[in-house]
């Protein structure tokens, strides 16, 4: 469903942080699992549009996304790792305001989806409270709803469960299988159970190059 080909990526300053990478991911959930430094979050916003690399293509569901990036972002959700919010809006005002970024006009419509999105992610009972009072478990679930906005097919979640403590893990896991049926859900984490729980497919990324990629049992095997 993912495919990118040569994908390499240099910053300013000269480092090269991504070399190469050839990757072929299918839908469901996808772990990219690699230590601090390894290139994940650097990845995840080159499939997001949002870094450009020096070279190589990157297509998802028949979008060239390189070239299309308007049309990527019509079929994106994004997580990115250090998420930051206007800490005085409420949950329910900024995921309005967010859903107006996406497109979405229709009053009813935008009721709708922030209704369903806060449910899913259990926050109905915080709507009207500043996002900036929120755990960091509650923080992590407003994320993936703000991202969850649109139905994405493709959504990218920058370590997810980083700093959630284990009974807030386990409550985001379960709401990502839930959501995981029709899509593509790219996780990076350097939390091999998180994996282990969650991935049927992983892709092990180090020094910026792709190690390894494949079916969960098999990989992590030797790990
Ligand atoms: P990870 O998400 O796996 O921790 P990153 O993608 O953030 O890895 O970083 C990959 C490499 O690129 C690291 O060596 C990091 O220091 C470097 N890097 C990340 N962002 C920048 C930047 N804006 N400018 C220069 N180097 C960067
Ligand atoms: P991540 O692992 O997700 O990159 P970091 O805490 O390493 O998170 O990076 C936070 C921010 O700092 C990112 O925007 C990243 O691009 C930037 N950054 C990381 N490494 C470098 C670097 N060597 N030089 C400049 N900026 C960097």
């Amino acid at each position: 469903m993912l495919t990118i080909r040569q994908l390499s990526v240099t910053y300013a300053d000269g480092t090269q942080a991504l070399r190469d990478i050839n990757l072929q991911l299918p839908t469901g959930m996808v772990g990219l699992l690699g230590p601090n430094g390894a290139g994940k979050s650097t990845l995840m916003r080159a499939l997001a549009c949002l870094q450009p690399p020096d070279s190589g293509q990157i297509e998802f569901a028949g979008i060239n996304v390189l070239h299309q990036p308007q049309a990527l972002r019509q079929q994106l959700g994004y997580l990115p790792q250090h998420f930051g919010v206007y800490p005085h809006m409420s949950c329910y005002a900024l995921l309005l305001h967010m859903a107006v970024l996406k497109g979405i006009r229709d009053k009813t419509e935008q009721k709708q989806q922030i209704d369903a999105l806060l449910q899913l992610t259990n926050l109905s009972a915080v709507a009207n409270k500043s996002v900036a009072t929120f755990s960091g478990g509650m923080r992590q679930r407003f994320g993936i709803a703000q991202a969850l906005l649109g139905n994405p097919k493709l959504l990218i979640l920058d370590e997810p469960t980083a700093g959630l403590d284990p009974a807030e893990r386990e409550r985001l896991h379960a709401l990502l299988v839930q959501i995981s049926r029709d899509k593509l859900i790219l996780l990076s984490t350097h939390i091999v159970e998180d994996i282990e729980n969650l991935c049927p497919f992983v892709a092990l990324i180090n020094q910026g190059q792709i190690v390894q990629s494949g079916a969960v049992p098999g990989l992590l095997a030797p790990l």
